[in-house]
């Protein structure tokens, strides 16, 4: 376990996560996997409800190389990038039945197009008295897996406060994958995923996010400087 800023991350390969995962399954008891990048562990430093859900978390994984980055620099033995959208794909492909919660109407139902063991699907944007409803549909399908796409931190946040009543085993923040395996919103280019530029591809395509970008640097200044502050 890697701490970053007060939130642990679990120092796994992609197929140990896989393996984590198919343990959750068996056990049936729901649980919460958080995908986490550099700009969810800066949220999570002035968001306290956050840190302590990650914190409460079955399995926080390393998503992205800022996360990577700040494990190693730490000391810490972190073996590689599992992100949330390579997790998602792989987990389809060994056909557990998926539900897809979230995204803009439609995308979701698009994105399960290519997944036979998707056994349902619900659109990201409702209304608190819709939640029972959709909780009770979720439930109904039996689903292995739930995958939450509200954005960080709404889905962290909706999947602790509502595990109680979901019948699911594994259920995941994945943010905007939906809108990635619906074809709406590009992957990098794999030489830009190796060389770690997938977060400048996004920043080209949607001008509109590069605003965010920002917490990368911060988020290095951040734990350089709690680094050195430690050592003196
Ligand atoms: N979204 C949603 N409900 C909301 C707000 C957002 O379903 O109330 C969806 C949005 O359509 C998008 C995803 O949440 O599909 C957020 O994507 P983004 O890439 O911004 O995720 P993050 O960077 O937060 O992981």
């Amino acid at each position: 376990m890697a701490e970053i800023l007060g939130v642990n991350v679990d120092c796994v390969t992609m197929a140990q996560a896989m393996q984590k995962i198919d343990e959750l399954i068996l056990l049936k008891k729901p649980s919460l996997i958080a995908t986490a990048n550099a700009e969810m562990l800066m949220l999570a430093t002035h968001d306290f409800e956050l840190k302590q859900i990650l914190n409460s978390a079955a399995m926080v994984t390393p998503d992205g190389a800022g996360t990577v980055w700040a494990a190693r620099h730490l000391g810490f033995n972190m073996p590689e990038r599992v992100a949330g959208v390579d997790l998602v794909t792989n987990l389809l492909h060994k056909n557990y039945k998926s539900y897809f919660f979230g995204a803009a109407p439609g995308v979701a139902k698009k994105a399960a197009e290519n997944f036979p063991s998707v056994v349902g699907t619900r659109n990201g944007f409702f209304s608190k008295v819709e939640e029972p409803k959709i909780i009770a549909d979720i439930n109904a399908t039996n689903a292995d897996i739930l995958l939450v796409g509200l954005g960080v931190p709404k889905q962290e946040k909706w999947i602790f406060n509502n595990l109680d009543k979901l019948n699911v085993p594994v259920c995941i923040g994945v943010g905007g994958t939906f809108d990635v395996l619906a074809g709406n919103t590009p992957r990098a280019p794999m030489w830009m995923q190796r060389a770690k530029l997938e977060w400048l591809f996004r920043a080209l395509l949607q001008p509109s996010r590069a605003g965010r970008l920002i917490a990368l640097p911060k988020f290095v200044f951040k734990v350089y400087k709690n680094s050195e502050s430690e050592k003196s």
